[in-house]
């Protein structure tokens, strides 16, 4: 029995999005592209998709571009500023697809200026008022993946609005999971279909009305040509399922969350992130003299799934930039490590989890468990 804590990483398919996704895989060719009646289904079935998807955010106008994921969109997104000549603003905690995408425009020449933070992760809000001033894209996510914290895009975005920014908000931790509208103002929102449940390979990047995203790819109509390429009809599908029913289970996560967050303070450990404004599913925290590599080794023999920064940096013995990001000291920046809980958690008891992980970390401390196990893959 091995017991799945790594939901931020990815959230495993859930009955709603199964049983979508085999449906219209079953229901024929789906070629939204061609005119005929078979293409004329599946152009239905991706419209009825999209709406439904952009129902769920609250939205009735601007665009909904499927794509690969969110890695795809937040790489969409940003080209919008790329040849504007005014700068990005964005801070060193958003998913290494803003924040690379963000380098690889700056080698060209574009500005880029980083949101302040604290070492909680806290963006700097009376900063962000000079730091926004003359930009063009300003790029925040609605939560972290890594530390759970929730911006306050309420904030941010009036300030945006104010000083006549753009502002790109990476949701994929949130929408599809919780009741998330757009909020006010937005230009552009990534969604990733996998983090709540959806297939993995499909997301999406909405458009507000008048904003230009240019496409990264070329060579066919789709998706008005932003995104070209064969339209993944039964992902698209299958997305829609779960962000048009939100499995009401990730609602009641916070007690577990905080009963195993209240018996690892208890036994040591030091929590990360800003517990004051947390997605309810997320605990980072570090042990007292183990290293996340070794604390991760011990949980995985013992059956324990989770992970230590996001999983795009997994395998590698660095702290995640996002930690690193966070001026913590040494110790406690290779130590950070993730619990990230999803549905099937509801009502599980917190207190006894957090004991048998107390205790697994504990041993890997005394030199019980042997953290001699290599890294598994990559995921
Ligand atoms: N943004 C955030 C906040 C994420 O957590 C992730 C997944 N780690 C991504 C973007 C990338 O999403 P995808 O896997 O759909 O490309």
């Amino acid at each position: 029995m091995r017991l799945y804590l790594d939901h931020n990483a990815t959230s495993p398919l859930a009955d709603t999005a199964r049983a979508a996704l085999l449906q219209a895989v079953d229901s024929g060719p789906l070629n939204a592209g061609s005119i005929h009646a078979d293409g004329q289904r599946a152009r239905a079935k991706l419209e009825a998709a999209r709406r439904t998807v952009l129902r769920s955010l609250g939205v009735t106008d601007g665009q909904l571009v499927f794509c690969s994921g969110a890695t795809e969109a937040n790489n969409l997104a940003i080209g919008a500023v790329a040849t504007s000549g005014r700068p990005l603003v964005v801070s060193r905690l958003e998913h290494p697809s803003v924040v690379a995408a963000a380098e690889s425009h700056q080698v060209h020449g574009l500005v880029v200026r980083w949101l302040p933070h604290d070492e909680r992760g806290r963006i700097d809000r009376t900063a962000a008022r000079n730091v926004l001033q003359g930009a063009g894209l300003c790029a925040l996510m609605a939560a972290n993946n890594e530390l759970g914290n929730r911006n306050d895009i309420d904030a941010i975005g009036a300030l945006c609005a104010e000083l006549g920014v753009a502002l790109h908000v990476d949701a994929a931790q949130v929408a599809g999971r919780w009741a998330w509208r757009v909020p006010r103002g937005v230009s552009s929102v990534s969604l990733s279909a996998h983090k709540a449940g959806g297939p993995v390979g499909i997301g999406a990047l909405w458009i507000a009305p008048g904003h230009v995203v240019p496409a990264l790819h070329h060579g066919g109509h789709q998706e008005r040509g932003i995104r070209p390429g064969t339209e993944p009809v039964a992902l698209a599908a299958a997305m829609a399922a779960v962000y048009a029913a939100p499995d009401p289970r990730w609602n009641a996560l916070e007690a577990v969350r905080d009963a195993i967050e209240t018996v690892l303070g208890e036994r040591g450990a030091q929590v990360n992130g800003d517990v004051s404004s947390r997605l309810p599913n997320t605990l980072n925290f570090s042990w007292p003299e183990l290293d996340a590599e070794a604390g991760l080794m011990a949980l995985d023999l013992a059956g324990y799934s989770l992970s230590a920064g996001s999983a795009c940096t997994a395998g590698s013995i660095e702290p995640s930039p996002v930690i690193a990001a966070l001026g913590l000291t040494a110790q406690r920046a290779r130590g950070a490590m993730r619990i990230s809980l999803g549905p099937e958690h509801a009502g599980l008891d917190g207190a006894a989890l957090g004991a048998a992980i107390a205790g697994v970390l504990e041993g890997a401390v005394a030199g019980r468990a042997a953290p001699t196990l290599q890294p598994g893959p990559r995921r």
